[in-house]
């Protein structure tokens, strides 16, 4: 299923969305290719005494919009392509919700869980080394991702900052809020997801009180999607994660069953449950809002015919295959694509490095009201689209609004020499 070529995935998605815009082949390609990819191979010493060498990459896609933004991820299947499509997905998510930023991405060959946190340290300085002169507060801002967290990012500031001789906060985002971190970041991407269907339901004007919700996935933005929807008067009938899903029909307390889930380690086995559920059967359940948060590919070409929601958030990167996507789109499902619906942590990344470039630091109702209004503005710009172009789906519009804001920013800057 994952055997195709992420890059090339990122590509056929661009002219997809290209078809729609009067622009050049020269144009399209310019933005079918990252500008720079840095490949560099580490020499570390291990605990043992021995040298250990570790292929790594930071892919700058397009900075036309800004900076370029993008996590680093450890992961043995880092590869040059997908980094490249990483960082390219990175610029049209950014451009979606409107914040002055590019994309980037970047990766080292690891598996962490077989170093020392001694070792993982080394690691992670040597490669800050070589990302520091590509990297910097106006130039280029990574951000955790896949096996990589605070921790991560507090080594590869400080390396930055000891080298460069300066104290730059906004160089990385994702930080301890002790380093220069935002208030709200831990929900944002719940967040976001849960903002985003409530401009839906208003759309196609359905309440959200007493609308029924399951929640594939109950991890991090899983549970706080759970939580939110759940506050805005939403019933949670149904949630899940890799043991399996539970089933109420009178809505769970989803701080009750992360509570749980935190006790136990799996939703499973929940007491206040009239009944267990596959994933499957979670996904194709009679729900008001589908809410998939664990993995990508959740929902195929197959499952998608089952689907009973009216509405699907994708808080999870990709978890909607390309032709279970054009499935919903025949059976009038209303999919928020990704790049919108789980856009808060980056949204968010954006307020840390505005509050670390201001030193002025917000509170917590600031930074949720700000997302808020962001993910209002830039939903009602994607349904504008979608309904004035006559597009086939919201993920469409996104990547087509996206992709004009994009190529607007190039035009003004021009080409040089
Ligand atoms: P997480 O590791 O905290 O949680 C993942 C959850 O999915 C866990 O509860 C796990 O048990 C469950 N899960 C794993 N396999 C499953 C399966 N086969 N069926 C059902 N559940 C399964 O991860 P997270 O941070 O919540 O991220 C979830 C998704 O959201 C990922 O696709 C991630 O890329 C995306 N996302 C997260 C953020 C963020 O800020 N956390 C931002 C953007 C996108």
């Amino acid at each position: 299923m994952s055997e195709v070529n992420p890059y090339q995935s990122l590509r056929k998605q661009i002219d997809e969305a290209a078809s729609y815009l009067d622009v050049s082949e020269g144009q399209i390609e310019r933005l079918k290719t990252p500008e720079r990819v840095l490949e560099t191979n580490l020499s570390v010493e291990m605990d043992d005494g021995t040298i250990e060498v570790f292929r790594a990459y930071r892919s700058q896609f397009n900075g036309d919009r800004g900076p370029y933004k993008g996590g680093i991820r450890y992961h043995p299947q880092v590869s040059r392509d997908e980094v490249k499509a990483l960082s390219g997905w990175m610029v049209y998510k950014t451009a979606t919700s409107a914040i002055p930023l590019g994309g980037g991405k970047g990766g080292i060959i690891i598996d962490p869980s077989e170093y020392s946190e001694a070792e993982l340290e080394r690691i992670t300085r040597a490669f800050a080394k070589e990302l520091t002169p590509m990297i910097g507060v106006d130039r280029d801002v990574p951000a955790p991702d896949v096996n990589t967290g605070q921790r991560e990012m507090n080594w590869i500031k400080d390396t930055y900052e000891t080298i460069e001789n300066t104290t730059e906060p906004g160089v990385i985002t994702g930080k301890d809020i002790s380093s220069g971190g935002s208030e709200g970041r831990v929900e944002a991407t719940g967040r976001s997801t849960v903002v985003a269907a409530r401009e839906a339901f208003d759309y196609l004007d359905k309440d959200v009180d007493g609308a029924t919700v399951a929640v594939q996935g109950y991890g991090n933005a899983g549970w706080i999607a759970a939580k939110l929807i759940s506050e805005m008067g939403a019933n949670v009938v149904a949630v899940s994660d890799s043991s399996g899903g539970i089933y109420a029909e009178d809505a769970f307390d989803p701080v009750a069953v992360k509570d749980f889930k935190r006790e136990t380690g799996s939703v499973s086995d929940y007491p206040d449950a009239d009944r267990e559920l596959t994933n499957d059967e979670l996904l194709t359940l009679d729900v008001d809002l589908l809410i998939p948060a664990a993995l990508e590919n959740a929902i195929d070409e197959q499952l998608a015919h089952e689907i009973s929601a009216d509405v699907i958030s994708e808080a999870a990167n990709g978890p909607i295959t390309p032709n279970a996507d054009d499935v919903l789109r025949d059976e009038d499902v209303l999919v928020i694509p990704d790049i919108l619906a789980n856009a808060g942590g980056v949204i968010v990344s954006y307020f840390e490095w505005v509050q670390n470039r201001q030193r002025f630091y917000w509170s917590e109702e600031r930074v949720n009201e700000e997302l808020d209004e962001t993910i209002v503005n830039q939903f009602w710009n994607l349904i504008e689209a979608y309904e004035d172009r006559d597009l086939p789906s919201l993920r469409i519009a996104a990547y087509v609004v996206s992709l004009q804001r994009v190529l607007d920013a190039g035009e003004q800057a021009g080409t040089w020499p």
